[in-house]
């Protein structure tokens, strides 16, 4: 016996386990995406005849049901219909888990749709914006973006009770899919893994982890390892006015490069061609221009005889870079002690010679870390950066090197430059695939 075509297609379309069609209704709708009218599908699904129920939590057949009601969520499109599923849900009492609610495996768990919609806006959100995707479905912003959300956290194996027995934790930001987008990731220092990730670089980004955290889980954080250029800062105050705020050395060593390294070498550039006509100063131009990288790198370094000489000329030819150069290498010992009061008098005594020095951005740059002076200092107490990135999960790993692959393209490499001089001329290339 063959079935109706409406059965089969039915079947075919919808296999909402446990449950049949039992009609089909239809109603008028407002306008879609592009303003036609959308019209809705309503699809009345009753329980299989004799299907026993499983509890939502342990599975477990259970024979006992408290009630049941009418539930009302969203399925894929069906052809040019809007799709909705009408359906009795049971409320059970397990033996073993108390009073729950009846398992329906073709039902998402947190939002009011099936599990391949939310799959479906899932995978649109990883390439079009929420907004976008939103509009398409006809479903809310904010559905799309915590559905966007746990997606992100489920690739990069970040778990819900991640969130459980936070202490430490250390806030960095990446380029993904090629630098047109970040993520924020939020990281357990003690445990070293990914407890949290979200699209964008701003408050709002932060925003999610911090209101699923909670206060109580808040108030138990002791510190937080922020790049101190982010505006995080604000928002941590508000969150965790009882925690550490901890400023890593790796984003203020990699901004000195930029704002007084970069600024002092292209001002000396500028005089020297200034005065040009001679020689000799076009000959210190030449050296200056180009030999950044040298400045940038340590001198541990430094192999070949031939780049050492190079470093002299350089320095030799320029008091104002020879300075800068030195004081980048004492700064980073400022993050080797675990006394904050050696920690201040080392402070003091590189600050007396950064405004001696009479180099503006120097003496700028310099004030600015004074008014971040608690958490640089704050380092003492809780030694911790972003470098617990490099021992934590395998995903991580694959999202720096997709930053490392981005920093490569010929546009922004002195940007990668800037932001990993550990890795000046070794660069990871792998293909321009976003990982998440
Ligand atoms: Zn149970």
């Amino acid at each position: 016996m063959t079935e109706p075509v409406s059965d089969a297609l039915l079947k075919l379309l919808g296999e909402w386990e446990g449950f049949d069609v039992e009609r089909v209704e239809t109603e008028a709708e407002g306008d879609d995406v592009f303003g036609a009218p959308a019209p809705r599908l309503v699809l009345m699904l009753r329980a299989k005849a004799g299907a026993p129920k499983r509890c939502s939590q342990c599975g477990a057949i259970v024979e006992k049901i408290h009630d049941v009601s009418e539930r009302r969520v969203r399925d894929l499109p069906l052809g040019e219909w809007d799709t909705w599923l009408v359906f009795p849900r049971a409320r059970l009492q397990c033996p073993r888990c108390g009073p729950t609610v009846e398992a329906v495996p073709w039902l998402d768990r947190y939002q009011r749709m099936t599990t391949r919609l939310a799959e479906k806006i899932a995978r649109l959100a990883q390439v079009l914006p929420i907004k976008q995707v939103a509009a398409w479905f006809g479903v809310g912003w904010d559905t799309v973006k915590q559905i966007d959300q746990r997606a992100l956290a489920q690739r990069l194996g970040a778990a819900e009770d991640h969130l459980d027995g936070l202490r430490r934790i250390a806030i960095d930001e990446f380029a993904i899919c090629r630098g047109h987008q970040y993520a924020t990731v939020v990281l357990d220092v003690d445990r070293k893994r990914v407890v949290w990730i979200a699209r964008g670089r701003d408050q709002e980004a932060l925003r999610g982890f911090l209101t699923a955290l909670g206060p109580t889980r808040c108030a138990a954080v002791d510190a937080v390892a922020v790049d101190m250029w982010k505006p995080y800062a604000a928002e941590l105050r508000v969150h965790y006015p009882q925690a550490a705020l901890v400023y890593d050395l790796f984003h203020i060593v990699a901004k000195y490069a930029l704002d007084v390294i970069d600024r002092v070498r292209v001002d000396e550039t500028n005089r020297l061609a200034a005065a040009a006509g001679q020689g000799k100063v076009r000959e210190a131009r030449r050296v200056i221009k180009g030999a950044r990288w040298l400045l940038l790198r340590n001198k541990a370094n430094l192999k070949t005889r031939g780049e050492r000489v190079r470093l002299r000329d350089l320095l030799r030819a320029n008091r104002a870079l020879f300075i800068v150069y030195v004081l980048k290498d004492d700064l980073k010992r400022l993050w080797q002690y675990r006394s904050p009061v050696a920690a201040l008098r080392f402070w003091k005594a590189w600050r007396r010679r950064a405004l001696r020095s009479r180099i503006p951005a120097l003496r700028k740059f310099t004030a600015m870390l004074e008014r971040h002076l608690d958490g640089i200092l704050s380092h003492c107490r809780y030694p911790i950066n972003s470098g617990v990135l490099e021992g934590c999960n395998n995903k991580i790993k694959a999202l720096k090197r997709v930053a490392y692959g981005i920093a490569t393209m010929p546009t922004s490499s002195s940007r990668f430059a800037r932001r990993f001089p550990e890795f000046p001329d070794d660069p990871i290339r792998i293909a321009h695939k976003c990982p998440i």
